[in-house]
């Protein structure tokens, strides 16, 4: 179930839906999913498909995860320093983004699945992630600004607050949306204060909500 060859069939139907870049390919390959489910669900760890995490919450489809992950490597052209995920979750997608970038910030309203993605991002060694228990909506103002920013929630509106800690010619990569979403992809234009956006394709994400829970 674990085996390379389970991996790598997905990671052949990762290339066949268009996903090219092998650093990424590559980073899926060693990832083990199945460590980020629960028990009862890890079998159907390397299917292409959004599984259940508890919460009413899901770990992304793993195309997807992929997708937004060279999205954002392609724009930003060059080596990422510092990353803030929006919506840690499972920490799948934070342990992807680990293993590419220098430097791991995500945050996550749900205290519960924030600690269970600490223990195993810890179990995996990775040491570059800090994690926050807040409203990602506001982003990480203290640790900002960020060369690129993900969001795997999706809110009505780009908060203005998460392109704000963007830095120069900085990247977000965001669905946007109630019914029907849209990823979206926002680049900073140098300096100013001027975004560029590019509707990507359409998606399906859990919204971002306000607020914490316990
Ligand atoms: N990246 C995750 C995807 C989890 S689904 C993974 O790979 O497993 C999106 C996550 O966003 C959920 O855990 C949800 O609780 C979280 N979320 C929703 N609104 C949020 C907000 N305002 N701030 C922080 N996290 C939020």
């Amino acid at each position: 179930m674990t085996s390379l060859r389970t991996r790598e069939r997905l990671v052949q139907r990762l290339m066949d839906q268009g996903v090219s870049d092998y650093k990424v390919l590559d980073v899926i390959r060693s990832t083990p999913r199945h460590l980020f489910l629960d028990e009862a669900l890890s079998h159907r760890a390397y299917e292409d498909s959004a599984l259940p995490i508890g919460y009413g919450q899901t770990l992304s489809q793993p195309y997807i995860v992929a997708r937004m992950t060279e999205i954002l490597l392609a724009a930003s052209g060059g080596k990422l320093k510092r990353v803030l995920e929006v919506g840690t979750g499972s920490g799948y997608q934070t342990a992807v983004l680990a293993q590419l970038v220098e430097q791991v910030f995500s945050v996550e309203r749900i205290k519960p699945l924030q600690d269970k993605a600490r223990q195993r991002l810890r179990d995996l060694g990775l040491r570059n992630v800090q994690l926050n228990h807040a409203d990602g909506g506001f982003g990480w103002p203290s640790m900002g600004p960020f060369d690129a920013i993900l969001s795997t929630a999706a809110p009505q509106f780009v908060p203005e607050e998460l392109k704000q800690q963007l830095a120069p010619n900085g990247v977000l990569v965001i669905p946007v949306g109630g019914h029907a979403q849209s990823l979206q992809l926002i680049v900073r234009d140098g300096e100013s204060d001027k975004f560029m956006t590019q509707e990507l394709e359409p998606v399906k994400f859990v919204p971002l909500l306000s607020g914490t829970t316990r």
